[in-house]
């Protein structure tokens, strides 16, 4: 037992006080810290953040983790409503990470409009289940037709197309996931079982398991193709789905850095010479997590239907840009994809965690029906009878809610103002000496290194040998730039490895940085490049 000892007597687990805690603050106290806290959090959040979370407290990891290895459930009530508020605003939000920064420009995790802490509140209060209509009713039908929208946005059927299918209890256009990981499991899911046809006694891949689906169709391998840009999320889903994860092909990227089409149309060529592979389905990027870099759907387009391979465009990141007339054209082919992943919590500007997919033809779930006795039973309108997941929250309910306060052009505006501010970004790091732009922003994400003068001459006439020393000797540079930026606790890039010219042989160590808070200015990104200079200057320092 643990946490009695110095517990105030007034703190005990009995049923008065449960009954009291579960309807309403414990006393007075509680509910004007509560109420205070909240105020600040619902309607300041912004400064709010600014003034209590620092991007990292100057607190190292493992003293952190030292002060969490009490292992024990206390069996009393250890402290009240208020006090753990003031907990988590005290202790925890310093030690969280300022992701509303706009100093935070590494990683797809940013601000969020405030009100989106309003509505993700009001939905947890609600707390509706769409597995099922009996426990979700009107938001099982909002989901539809939201789904419907989005679907609308990026198929653009027409208006009959809509009407028959916004409330249809028998297709679906699209299901509500996790994240973009669980979307692109869905589709993949669902293209491994539109593969396999029944055939003899053979009924379907999800009945009768992979082996008797391959064995029915006479094949050894199955296989899915993606340019090495593809998100990790798709080697999982190749794992779970019983590929494995080294069927999951990376083709390699052209000059463009987008996927290499003559050798994505070799390796076609290569693998179903034999006829014992089939290609269970070949993936457009729009919006690479590393990059930002979109592939050339139309072109995938041709060839899926050329070869009959189900087209899936993981549009995880870049999907929203749908919803910008301007920059709406990079995502064109999109249309012509058999399924659309789309992360709420990335460009949709949503709270942690919510994704959607979507597929062109609204039988296409079919392939994943399950039901149960008790919930999801044939001919309901239950959603749960086609999601991976079971149950689910509602976040339709701050889909909908966001593109009425916002509308499409709201959304369009913070869109159009990463990507600018991204080729603003590109500007400043080529006009300064000791920097190199490693990737243009397609969209609004970009890559670059430091490169301290010395080096750089030497790398102007550097043999392949040579120059493959110097880098290394840059990686080291630059991971520990990024480091010493983001212990500073100020501003934050993140790093990867890419190759630096499309036809290097090797990779090296860049810095990334993704442009979504629409409070990131070009001063702000000059004062993290001052930063960086500053970092590399005290590097060389003796
Ligand atoms: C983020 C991302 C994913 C995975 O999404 P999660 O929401 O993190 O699960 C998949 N694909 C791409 C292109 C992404 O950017």
């Amino acid at each position: 037992m643990t946490g009695t000892e110095d517990r105030p007597s007034s703190l005990v687990a009995d049923w008065n006080t449960l009954h009291r805690v579960f309807i309403r603050p414990e006393d007075e106290k509680s509910r004007t810290t509560l109420v205070k806290y909240m105020e600040q959090i619902l309607f300041g959040l912004h400064d709010f953040l600014n003034k209590h979370v620092g991007v990292t407290e100057e607190i190292s990891l493992i003293k952190l983790a030292e002060e969490y290895t009490d292992t024990k459930i206390n069996i009393e009530p250890q402290k009240k409503l208020a006090d753990v508020i003031k907990d988590i605003i005290d202790v925890i939000a310093p030690r969280a990470v300022n992701v509303a920064s706009p100093y935070f420009i590494g990683h797809m995790t940013s601000a969020i409009p405030f009100f989106m802490v309003h509505l993700k509140a009001i939905t947890a209060a609600l707390n509706q289940n769409v597995i099922k209509l009996e426990t979700s009713k009107v938001l099982s039908v909002l989901e539809k037709q939201i789904l419907a929208k989005i679907h609308r946005m990026i198929f653009n059927f027409e208006e009959s197309f809509y009407l028959e299918h916004v409330q249809n209890t028998d297709t679906s256009l699209g299901v509500f996931t996790s994240g973009g990981t669980t979307a692109n499991l869905t589709a993949l899911w669902v293209a491994r079982n539109l593969c396999f046809p029944p055939k003899g006694d053979f009924e379907s891949i999800e009945k009768n398991g992979f082996h008797a689906a391959m064995t029915a169709h006479g094949l050894d391998r199955l296989v899915i193709l993606v340019s090495k840009r593809g998100h990790y999320s798709l080697r999982k889903a190749a794992g779970i789905l019983g590929l494995g994860n080294q069927n999951v092909i990376p083709i390699d990227v052209d000059s463009k850095r987008s996927i290499d089409l003559k050798k994505l149309k070799a390796a076609i060529k290569d693998l179903t010479a034999d006829k014992k592979t089939r290609i269970m389905a070949l993936i457009g990027i729009a919006g690479a997590t590393e990059t930002g870099i979109i592939d050339p759907l139309p072109k995938l387009a041709d060839i899926c239907q050329q070869h009959k391979i189900h087209f899936h465009v993981d549009a995880a990141w870049g999907g929203p840009v749908l919803l910008s007339e301007k920059y709406s054209p990079l995502l064109k082919g999109i249309e012509r994809a058999d399924s659309v992943t789309i992360d709420c919590h990335k460009q949709f500007y949503m709270p942690m965690s919510s994704g959607m997919v979507y597929f062109k033809d609204p039988r296409a779930l079919d392939t994943i029906v399950y039901h149960a006795r008790y919930v999801i039973r044939p001919g309901s309108v239950d959603l749960g009878i086609k999601t991976l997941e079971g149950s689910r929250e509602a976040n339709s309910l701050i889909l909908d809610s966001a593109l009425k306060i916002m509308g499409s052009k709201g959304y369009a505006l913070m869109i159009e103002h990463g990507i600018e501010t991204a080729k603003l970004f590109a500007k400043k790091i080529k006009k300064r000496p000791l920097f190199q732009l490693v990737t243009e922003p397609k969209l609004n994400i970009l890559t670059y290194r430091m490169i301290p003068a010395h080096i750089r001459k030497k790398l102007e006439t550097a043999d392949l040998k040579e120059q493959q020393e110097l880098d290394a000797i840059l990686d080291e540079i630059n991971i520990k730039i990024q480091r010493i930026q983001r212990e500073a606790g100020k501003s934050f890039v993140s790093r990867t490895r890419l190759r630096n010219l499309p036809d290097d042989p090797h990779n090296v160590v860049v810095l990334r940085s993704v442009m979504m808070n629409p409070m990131t200015t070009g001063r702000i990104l000059d004062e993290i490049l001052d930063e960086q200079e500053s970092i590399l200057h005290s590097l060389e320092e003796p």
